[in-house]
């Protein structure tokens, strides 16, 4: 027995589309460059469904091996009613009824869901979380999101919207953010955010956040405090995460996560020294291991789990 799921994970540069496996293997894939197809609705989605056509065209099994499709996409997602709400990266992406969509051209049952969500859901089961009951997965990226395992279940909030780690106020005052909200978690982990910071610490108007990890590893003392500065952030705005949900867990991923060796261990202590007792004792932080096939995966999961 061979059964197959499709897996679609939209993103704003990329969309990935695969085949995964019983065991959670992407088989076959192939990438489609979203910023082509920006212009219209209509355009992203004829070539997401043409380009999962051609891999099932190319699936070598019977086409009843293929159980259904699993898409994430970058936004808010109506999952109970397969319908995308909004994605703020990609224009035109209002109350589309994707699911229906999906399921009319394919003939395949589809499910879709929030991207994060699908990482996390990816993460979980076959990657850094595996029989985890409680976990936080967080994205460190551009954006700062989260997905929410609780007592074995994906919690998604009463309006699908749960998760949004990023949009935590640390403060009163402060930096605005694109949420409409002030002083969010993103203002100062965010990568554009810290690659700015990284430039006008070095004076260099180029030097990236994987020049500034070679410069910590080489022990220069502003590269060790940039990093220090930054996990100790992450640290506080944690502190209140692990305090509230209790996780067994955090998992994180994203492109800052590369820097994990100058990150992990402080962001750690920091929680550790901070949070309650019960809660800082019994968290551990690991790195996301799925890399950019998580939502893949994470599609998987969705399609194998319908009550979840
Ligand atoms: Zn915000």
């Amino acid at each position: 027995m061979n059964k197959i799921i499709i897996g679609v994970d939209v993103g704003g540069t990329n969309t990935k589309c695969g085949l995964v496996d019983t065991r959670g293997r992407v088989v076959d894939r192939a990438r489609i460059d979203t910023r082509q197809y920006l212009s219209k609705q209509s355009l992203l989605f004829s070539a997401i469904v043409d380009t999962v056509l051609g891999l099932i065209q190319k699936y070598r099994g019977e086409r009843s091996d293929i159980l259904g499709v699993g898409m994430g996409l970058p936004g808010l997602i109506d999952t109970e009613k397969g319908i995308v709400r909004i994605l703020p990266n990609i224009p035109g992406w209002r109350n589309v009824p994707l699911q229906r969509m999906m399921e009319d051209r394919l003939g395949l049952p589809t499910r879709i869901e929030n991207d994060v969500n699908l990482i996390t859901l990816g993460e979980w089961k076959y990657g850094a979380g595996i029989g985890c009951r409680n976990l936080v997965c967080m994205t460190l990226g551009t954006g700062v999101g989260s997905g929410l395992i609780l007592d074995n279940r994906l919690y998604r909030g009463e309006g699908f919207a749960a998760g949004e780690i990023g949009h935590m106020p640390l403060k009163r005052h402060g930096l605005k953010c694109n949420c409409g909200g002030s002083a969010c978690f993103e203002r100062y982990v965010g990568n554009t955010v810290l690659v700015k910071k990284a430039r006008r610490l070095f004076r260099d108007k180029t030097i990236t956040l994987e020049q500034v990890s070679l410069l910590a590893a080489r022990e220069d003392p502003r590269a060790v405090a940039f990093w220090h500065e930054t996990a100790v952030t992450v640290g506080d705005a944690l502190t209140g995460v692990v305090n509230l949900l209790n996780p067994r867990l955090i998992i994180i991923g994203g492109g800052v996560a590369n820097a994990h060796r100058f990150l992990f261990k402080t962001i750690t202590d920091t929680i550790r020294a901070r949070a309650m007792t019960v809660q800082g004792a019994m968290f551990v932080i690991k790195r996301a291991n799925l890399g950019d096939d998580a939502g893949l995966i994470g599609a998987r999961v969705l399609v194998d789990n319908p009550d979840l």
